[in-house]
């Protein structure tokens, strides 16, 4: 359901509204499973439905795709900064942040936010892990 919040709060991002289609397209599956777990989104009360446009946020939908979308960039942030190259990068946070609960990612802020201030930090790690 995380994914399905992220790809719609970027799709609203994009164009005011998300469509099944473009859901199912981003996420690689089919309509059908995009269909169902809207469904399952609707009895949470995390989307509305527009006629004719397509699928917006509720409050607090957006609360949590705001939460999950920061919580991409933040692990994001700290890759990069070891010069992973993009794809990994992509592949472990999409794997990393279906685990890593609120306290270690405030955590992870804050030290990514003291390495982005100071690079010569980021260097000694970079030169520690390399061995
Ligand atoms: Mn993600």
């Amino acid at each position: 359901m995380e994914d399905y919040l992220e790809q719609i709060f970027q799709l609203i991002q994009g164009k005011g509204y998300a469509r099944v289609v473009d859901i199912a397209e981003r996420l690689g599956i089919s309509q059908a499973s995009v269909t169902n777990m809207i469904k399952r989104m609707d009895t949470e009360g995390l989307v509305i439905h527009e006629k004719y446009r397509g699928l917006t946020l509720s409050e607090r939908g957006e609360e949590v795709a705001r939460y999950i979308v920061r919580r991409h960039e933040i692990l994001k942030r700290l890759l990069d900064m070891f010069g992973i190259d993009g794809e990994t990068v992509h592949r472990d946070v999409e794997g990393m942040e279906h685990h890593i609960s609120s306290p270690t990612l405030k955590a992870l802020d804050g030290l990514v936010r003291l390495l982005e201030s100071e690079p010569e930090l980021v260097e000694r790690a970079r030169r520690l892990s390399e061995g």
